[in-house]
């Protein structure tokens, strides 16, 4: 059968199981209001009849006592037997008396006569007769203690059938004293005997009651309450020993059957009955329908899932199973399943080398940080793999980093884990790592030697895979997954520069600082300019008759958390940050500012700025550098600007024409460190420069052949019409060597260090001015 037929098959059971319990719990309910409708029904009007009942014959009992007292009866007693009958006057009197009494009781409907007993003569007085041989103690009723005398003068005798009348009645008796106050060993001289017809008095209290049918009784004495006979599935019962008192039973019966058709709010709540199984059918009816629509998508669900479950791979799913959420619970465990696998898949492997990924390599690092054990993490970066994949395109850069990949996977499987990091970058994990010998011929052997010879990466094509490594062990050279994977990127970083194939670098902890210690510089040094920690210090250059002709302005930069930095450890950042541009203008208006005060002897001191590379090569260089030397009236002829070789190296007419441009202005342009690059004569003849200033580097070793060249160099720039500087004089002998070649100017620590701005001023003040 069909998953959908099956389905609404199980739906109008559902329903129709709905409606049944429905009903059933609406009848359940329906017969308990109605039963506690009823209850309430019989209980008021029973207290209400039988507060009635009993008051109507605590009344008939005063009444009947009340003629007891009356004189004309007692008297009338008391006449003798003889004289009695023919007393006409004396019975019409009594039975004056005695209608008196029952016309005032005639509201009690069922009363009947009263009789007047004559216990001595054993006569019966009713309704004006006398009835001669009436013997009290032979009536069915008759009970000794109904004629001795305590507290009640009236007693309520058991039901009997009625002397004169032969009904069923119960009768109230009054004893008659002779005198006013009698005593207990007195006898009565006779009774006041009222009957109540029982047919009467049940009656009575059935008619009365007009809500259903009532069917009181009269229960004899001497039976146990429990031992009646009563059908209380049929009947309201109510048991009432009270009202009459002399040990009979009152039964009241209200037939239940008549009860509910009679009272209004029991017909109202029966057709409540209809309606509720009215309201029933229509929930179920809209049960099934909505349930039918919900589970309609959910059905639909099952089959996208199904769908989902293919899609994932998963075919081992069961949903043979007859009920359809158990077969949802199913479907939604094994997605669960295959969600989770295919989870793990994407969070920890690489889709295309089906490699560990980073965070799989970070957990698996972290396990083993975690349990202290030692490894290796050895990064791998493949060489030139962007221009593979810029040349022959991303399908073959793809293969390339599979073959790769697999070869070393292979390689690899018992030492530790292959991941790859990103893009060209993998790392080897080697775990049980014992020391960096083993560990280097495990790599040579299983790693280096899988690419001695070029790798097919197709059919068609054949590669060299060439990479670069570096190694950081844990725990001596990080203790944390980080750690370990910036110091060995750091390492294959090292490598990779120096274009070294292959070979690991091991972790180096002073290349490392140095590395750390340039990158604070760096940072340091975007705010240097701004938070005015530059200044220049001035060296000056004296002549061969050491008086001081010149001077050069050399930057320093002094941080507050690196303290002193050294030119060399930050120039070269400034240069790759570009920074230098806006340093060197500065550079040139400190000096600017400063120029006018450096007199010696009372002549001005040419100032050489060392101007990097970059700024010479500015198209806006010489307007801007115009600018600033104006703004301050400085004599263009009082600048030199001192360049390096590889300036003129780079053959760039901007170069050149910026050199003119500085020449023509008058600022004087000199070629620094000469001797320590290429040192090109060519150069200088093309360029036509002003000043050469010799390198320190040939004053090392203080040899004759040093001097000699050095006199050579000097004779060549006199040829080429510049004036020559010798940089680094640090010694007297070297002083005099350099008097004897007659070198133009002299630099270096034997006349000065590079001064502070004050120092330097009081230095042109005093120095050698005889
Ligand atoms: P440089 O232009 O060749 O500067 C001369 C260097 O030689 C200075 O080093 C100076 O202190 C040092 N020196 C001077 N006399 C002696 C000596 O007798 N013996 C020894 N051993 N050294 C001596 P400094 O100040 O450390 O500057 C190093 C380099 O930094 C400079 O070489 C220059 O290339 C660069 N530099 C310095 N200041 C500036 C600047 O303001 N702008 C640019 N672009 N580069 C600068
Ligand atoms: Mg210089
Ligand atoms: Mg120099």
């Amino acid at each position: 059968m069909n998953v959908f037929r099956r389905t609404y098959l199980k739906l109008i059971l559902i329903s129709a199981s709905f409606t049944i319990i429905f009903f059933f719990f609406c009848n359940l309910m329906i017969e308990y209001i109605l039963n506690a409708n009823m209850k309430l029904v019989c209980d008021v009007y029973y207290d209400q009849v039988s507060s009635k009942i009993r008051n109507d014959i605590i009344l008939l009992q005063s009444a009947n006592e009340y003629l007891t007292e009356n004189e004309v009866i007692i008297n009338y007693l008391k006449e003798a037997k003889e004289a009695k009958e023919n007393l006409k006057e004396g019975r019409k009197e009594v039975l004056e008396e005695v209608n008196q009494i029952e016309r005032i009781l005639k509201t009690i409907t069922f009363a009947e006569t009263i009789n007047i007993v004559d216990l001595e003569n054993k006569s019966l007085f009713a309704n004006g007769r006398e009835k001669e041989g009436f013997d009290i103690q032979e009536r069915p009723w008759y009970d000794d203690k109904l004629f001795t005398l305590d507290n009640n003068f009236s007693k309520i005798t058991d039901k009997h059938i009625d002397y004169s009348s032969g009904k069923t009645s119960i009768s109230i008796v009054s004893l008659i004293y002779d005198s006013k106050n009698p005593q207990k060993e007195d006898k009565p001289i006779g009774a006041a005997i009222m009957d109540i017809y029982v047919e009467n008095l049940l009656n009575y209290i059935d008619n009365s009651f007009y809500t259903g049918v009532l069917e009181t009784e009269i229960y004899e004495k001497n039976i146990k309450v429990e031992d009646l006979d009563l059908d209380y599935d049929k009947y309201n019962i109510y048991i009432n020993e009270e009202i009459l008192n002399n040990g009979e039973y009152l039964v009241f019966k209200f037939d239940k059957s008549t009860l509910i058709n009679a009272s209004i709010t029991m017909e109202s709540l029966e057709n409540m009955r209809y309606v509720l199984w009215f309201v029933g059918a229509a929930i179920s009816v809209l049960l099934f329908i909505s349930i039918r629509l919900s589970f309609n998508s959910a059905l639909v669900s099952i089959n996208k899932l199904k769908e989902i479950l293919e899609k994932l791979n998963n075919k081992d799913y069961f949903i043979d199973n007859k009920n359809e959420f158990r077969q949802l619970e199913m479907l939604a465990d094994t997605l669960n399943k295959s969600f989770d696998d295919k989870i793990q898949e994407l969070i920890y492997f690489d889709d295309l080398t089906e490699l560990p990924n980073r965070k799989m390599l970070e957990n698996i690092c972290e396990q083993l940080i975690e349990k202290k054990e030692k490894f290796a993490l050895i990064f791998i970066d493949l060489n030139k793999f962007k221009y593979i994949n810029d040349v022959f395109g991303h399908i073959v850069g793809d293969e390339y980093l599979k073959k790769f990949s697999s070869i070393i996977d292979e390689a690899v499987k018992e030492k530790g884990v292959f991941t790859r990091y990103s893009g060209d970058e993998f790392i080897l994990v080697y775990e049980n790592y014992r020391n960096n010998k083993e560990l280097l011929q495990f790599y040579e052997e299983n790693i280096i030697k899988k690419f001695v010879k070029p790798i097919v990466i197709n059919s068609k094509l054949t590669m060299e895979i060439g990479f670069s490594s570096g190694c950081a062990i844990y725990p001596k050279d990080g203790e944390t997954f980080e750690e370990l994977i910036k110091k060995s990127d750091f390492m294959m970083y090292v490598n990779k520069k120096k274009t070294i194939n292959r070979k690991i670098a091991f972790f180096d902890e002073s290349m490392y600082e140095g590395l750390l210690y340039s990158e604070r510089v760096k940072e340091e040094l975007k705010y240097a300019l701004d938070r005015s920690e530059l200044y220049l210090t001035y060296q000056p250059i004296v002549t061969q008759y050491n008086k001081v002709a010149k001077a050069e302005a050399l930057l320093r930069w002094y941080n507050k958390n690196l303290g002193f930095i050294p030119p060399d450890k930050f120039i070269k950042h400034l240069e790759e940050t570009r920074q230098i541009v806006a340093v060197g203008y500065w550079i040139i208006e400190e000096v600017c500012k400063n120029i006018e005060t450096f007199k010696y002897d009372g002549k001005d001191v040419q100032v050489s700025i060392n101007i990097s590379p970059l700024q010479i090569m500015l198209k806006d260089f010489i307007p801007t550098v115009k600018e600033i030397i104006r703004n301050y009236g400085v004599e263009y002829s009082q600048l030199c600007f001192e360049i390096t070789e590889n300036v003129l190296l780079e053959n760039k007419d901007v170069v050149s024409d910026n050199i003119k441009m500085l020449q023509g202005l008058g600022i004087k342009i000199a070629l620094d460190d000469f001797g320590t690059g290429y040192s090109s004569f060519n150069y200088l003849r093309n360029y036509k420069l002003d000043i050469l200033k010799i390198d320190k580097i040939f004053l090392k070793d203080n040899k004759d052949l040093d001097y000699d060249i050095i006199d050579r160099i000097k004779q060549l720039a006199h040829i080429l019409n510049m004036e020559v500087i010798m940089e680094g004089v640090e010694t007297k002998e070297q002083f005099e060597e350099m008097k004897r070649i007659q070198i133009d100017y002299l630099q270096g620590y034997l006349f000065s260090k590079p001064l502070s701005l004050e120092e330097f001023k009081a230095f042109l003040e005093n120095y050698n001015k005889k």
